[in-house]
């Protein structure tokens, strides 16, 4: 039986912990909280009490953790050196390109296989199995790195060397930031026009203005499939997180020479929305601020 080592059990880790265990692999997970490795034992999981004891005897190490300096710090402290030398290790958070590659080189150098995965998708495909995944590695590594993924994606693939996933995520990620905002304004000017949001909702998911923010990911409560708009804007991918998302794009874009002005705006509305203490809520929540109404809405 496969042994997946499953670090990092939030949102989006504990529907994919869930799936590898679902496919009849022997997870061993780890987090920091407590509460987080309870839902993933719940989930068929096996509760590891540190990152070491997680990853001891795995074939593949999966990570999912907030950013750059957390995965830094979980491979260069506790994973290399940790987990044996034939493990496979996948990072599958959104992390900045230099960090990616930084841990590509020194998980190398220890003699590891690594590869940078990040994924699309939300909560929802994460706890589906239906994630895209966007993968970073050497070719020859690719056909393992495809089938460790496997019960937990819709779609795996290389975009190229180390980083490559990363470069591919940022720049999805700044088109959806950009989208979803051009979304909420949409739904709130439809709104002040006296157009009711459902009737909106099925027009523009069947017109030229149709994208996943509308279509999938409705930011109007009671539109569309079920979503965070749904639960109070809680549990979906947060807007602080979209914020990191969009300052990676921008210092990615900076240092690359790229011109993204709507890129900008995005990250500007997202930290201006983050400074008024919503960067705990779901980043579709944004509508609020496009309604004028940030009162109403629960900080979070
Ligand atoms: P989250 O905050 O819900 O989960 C992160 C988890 O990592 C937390 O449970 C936290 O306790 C744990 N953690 C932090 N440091 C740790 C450590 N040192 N050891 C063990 N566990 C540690 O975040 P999330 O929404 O699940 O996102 C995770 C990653 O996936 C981020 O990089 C995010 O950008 C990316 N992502 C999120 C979504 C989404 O819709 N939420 C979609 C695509 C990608």
């Amino acid at each position: 039986m496969t042994g997946i080592a499953f670090i990092g059990l939030g949102n989006m880790g504990g529907g994919m912990a869930a799936n590898q265990a679902k496919a009849g692999r022997h997870v061993t997970a780890f987090d920091l909280s407590a509460q987080a490795v309870e839902r993933a034992v719940a989930a068929g999981c096996h509760a590891a009490g540190s990152v070491a004891e997680a990853v001891r005897e795995a074939d593949v190490v999966i990570t999912m953790l907030p950013a750059g300096p957390h995965v830094r710090s979980v491979y260069g402290e506790q994973i290399l050196g940790a987990a044996p030398k034939s493990a496979l290790l996948l990072d599958c958070s959104t992390i900045d390109v230099e960090s990616a590659r930084a841990v590509a080189t020194q998980a190398k150098a220890a003699g590891y296989r690594f590869a940078d995965a990040p994924v699309s998708g939300g909560i929802m495909a994460a706890e589906a199995g239906t994630l895209a995944f966007m993968v970073g590695c050497d070719a020859a590594d690719f056909p393992a790195v495809e089938a460790a993924l496997e019960p937990m994606s819709r779609v795996t693939i290389h975009a190229g060397d180390h980083g490559a996933g990363q470069a591919a995520k940022i720049c999805n990620n700044m088109l959806l930031g950009i989208s979803m905002i051009g979304t909420c304004e949409a739904f709130a000017l439809a709104e002040k026009l006296g157009l009711a949001a459902d009737r909106f909702f099925e027009i523009a998911s069947k017109s030229s203005g149709q994208c996943w923010s509308v279509s999938t990911y409705c930011p109007v409560p009671g539109v569309g499939p079920s979503t965070p708009a749904d639960r109070d804007y809680e549990g979906g991918f947060a807007s602080a997180m979209m914020l990191k998302d969009l300052k990676l794009a921008q210092e990615a874009a900076a240092r690359a020479g790229a011109t993204t002005p709507m890129g900008a705006q995005a990250e500007a509305l997202y930290a201006l929305f983050d400074a008024n203490g919503f960067g705990g809520k779901d980043f579709s929540a944004i509508i609020e601020l496009m309604r004028g109404r940030l009162d109403g809405l629960r900080k979070g």
